[in-house]
């Protein structure tokens, strides 16, 4: 049997009304940022309780423009966790500012707030937690410090969409929200798409919104009057379509990601593995489902010769990349995050997985461990 970690196809509902609203574009010649982006931003608000959303090329962009927006430039410091997708520092660097890394938690593997308090927050200017794996990071503490400091507040909520914080949603806490739409996230576009959320007050969304809308056009805010260089950056008209298709049913799809990892979690329990630890006052969405291992290479290759797929996230920390080296970040500085690097496994999680496929990871991964399957 083969358990893989995607299902494109059962992700569409009514293949002849999608393709015919994609027809219609295709038709009417309304390529870029037509009203059906607009309308997905829309509905992209009402879900996430939001006032202002604006569709992106990728979530990379959508992070590389709000330091743009923030002003997060040349001598500012932005500090995040050194486990974390390369795309989340990459932004920094892109936008002319300058990573600061943290390490992170060992049970929640989110960025870990007690070493944030550590730092000094007068050296820097904008905090960016990841909701890494599909859960919330530790909000209330990292608001109180950015709080106490005067820090932008940048969520990358790339792989988090849906997920809760003490009952909102995740991507609307901070100053900027950023989402990614790759086809490997939950909420998954035909190709690439991002977005980037405003929260706070309506004027000053208003005043980021306008900001960000120029940004993601050349810095254009009427035709051929450029005020400052920005990117080309804005959602595509058929992802948009395809998106909003999809929006209606992401709750039921993230609803059905933890009832796999409730599983996993109650049949996997009792073997040398661990899992992440979900503090009461969030709801993940579970992009992944990471169990952690010190046998992880072997375990995966068991279950490889099983038919399962499953898969390393992140192998190297961000601070052991050679696209970073410059920084002086050293093997050890974060023991935390190199350890994760090890020993994280990431298990074939989507929504529809059937009980013939759950029972079948569970019982490679126990047979593995020697325990007999249960
Ligand atoms: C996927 C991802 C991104 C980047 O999104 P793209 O749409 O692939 O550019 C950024 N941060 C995290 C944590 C991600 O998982």
């Amino acid at each position: 049997m083969k358990v893989g970690r995607y299902d494109y196809a059962g992700q569409i509902d009514d293949w002849p009304a999608l393709v015919a609203r994609i027809e219609r574009v295709l038709r009417a010649g309304s390529y870029v940022l037509g009203p059906e982006v607009a309308a997905f931003e829309r509905a992209l608000t009402d879900y996430l309780g939001a006032p202002r959303a604006l569709g992106t090329n990728s979530g990379t962009d959508a992070l590389v423009l709000a330091h743009r927006a923030a002003d997060l430039g040349r001598g500012r410091r932005v500090v995040t966790a050194a486990n974390t997708f390369h795309a989340t520092v990459a932004a920094t660097v892109l936008a002319g500012a300058e990573p600061v890394l943290v390490d992170a938690d060992p049970a929640t593997f989110t960025l870990d707030p007690q070493a944030l308090a550590a730092l000094d927050g007068r050296t820097l200017a904008a905090v960016m937690p990841v909701h890494l794996y599909g859960q919330p990071a530790a909000m209330a503490e990292i608001d109180a410090f950015a709080q106490r400091h005067g820090l932008t507040m940048i969520e990358d909520a790339a792989q988090a969409i849906g997920a809760r914080h003490r009952g909102r949603r995740v991507g609307a806490l901070g100053d900027y929200g950023c989402f990614s739409f790759h086809p490997s996230k939950n909420l998954a576009a035909a190709g690439d798409g991002g977005a980037i959320v405003l929260a706070g007050d309506p004027a000053t969304v208003a005043t980021r919104a306008a900001r960000l809308d120029a940004l993601r056009s050349l810095g254009q805010t009427a035709q051929n009057d450029h005020r400052e260089v920005g990117l080309n950056s804005k959602l595509d008209t058929i992802q948009a379509i395809v998106l909003h298709d999809k929006l209606a049913r992401l709750d039921a799809w993230n609803a059905d990601r933890r009832r796999i990892a409730a599983l996993y979690r109650e049949r996997l329990a009792g073997l040398p593995l661990t899992f992440q630890h979900a503090p009461e006052d969030v709801e993940p969405v579970y992009h992944l489902f990471q169990v952690r291992t010190d046998a992880r290479d072997a375990l995966r290759a068991a279950l490889a010769a099983a038919g399962v797929d499953a898969v390393v996230r992140y192998p190297v920390p961000i601070h052991l990349q050679p696209a970073f080296a410059g920084f002086g970040w050293r093997a050890g500085q974060f023991p935390v995050a190199e350890a994760l690097a090890r020993e994280l496994l990431a298990l074939p999680i989507r929504p529809g997985m059937s009980d013939a496929e759950i029972d079948h990871v569970v019982a490679a991964t126990r047979w593995f461990f020697g325990a007999s399957a249960g």
